[in-house]
C-alpha cells in the first residue's frame, strides 16, 4: 500500500524546531508498504526552523502572534493533492501537530494543554474519505499484509 508519512516521523527535520521524531519501527514499515513523506507546514511555504504555531478559535497562531492559517491551508491541500496523485490508502501522521495532529491537539495556550480536535491537514485528508492513523497506532501498519504498491 502506498502511505502518506508525515515526514517527520520518517526522519526529515523539519519539525518547527528543526528536529525530528523518526519512528523506531520506520524500516520494518518500508518493507512492507510504500512510504511517502509530506510536510504539510513546509509544502505551505513555511520555513524550518520556524514559531510554533497553536490552533486558537479555528486560526492557526504562532506563539509570537502571527496568523499562518493560509500557509497550514496550503500545505494540507498540497499533501491532499500528492495523496489522491500517489493512490495512497492510508496516512500515517505525526501525533498532537496544529497539522498533523488527529483527534487531540495542542489548544492554543501555549502551556501545553491538550485539547480535542484535529490538525488542518488530517482534518482535509479525513474529510478526503483517507484513513488517517496517528504513529501510536502504527502496529496496525506493520500488522497489514497488504502487498507494497508503487
Ligand atoms: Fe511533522 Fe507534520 Fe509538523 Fe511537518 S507539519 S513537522 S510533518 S508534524
Amino acid at each position: 500500500m502506498n502511505v502518506l508519512v508525515s515526514a517527520c516521523l520518517m526522519g526529515f527535520g523539519c519539525r518547527y524546531d528543526g528536529g525530528v521524531r523518526r519512528l523506531s519501527c520506520l524500516d520494518a514499515l518500508g518493507e512492507r508498504h510504500v512510504l511517502i513523506p509530506v510536510c504539510p507546514e513546509v509544502m505551505g511555504g513555511l520555513p524550518t526552523p520556524r514559531p510554533p504555531s497553536e490552533i486558537r478559535d479555528g486560526r492557526v497562531i504562532t506563539r509570537d502572534g502571527r496568523d499562518v492559517t493560509q500557509a497550514f491551508l496550503r500545505g494540507a491541500q498540497e499533501a491532499a493533492r500528492l495523496a489522491q496523485a500517489c493512490g495512497c490508502g492510508c496516512a500515517l501522521l505525526k501525533e498532537r501537530s496544529p497539522s498533523c495532529g488527529l483527534g487531540q491537539v495542542y489548544d492554543g495556550t501555549f502551556t501545553g494543554t491538550l485539547t480535542d480536535g484535529d490538525g488542518l491537514c488530517a482534518r482535509l485528508l479525513v474529510g478526503r474519505g483517507l484513513r488517517v492513523i496517528g504513529e501510536s497506532q502504527v502496529e496496525e501498519l506493520l500488522a497489514s499484509r497488504e502487498e507494497k504498491s508503487i
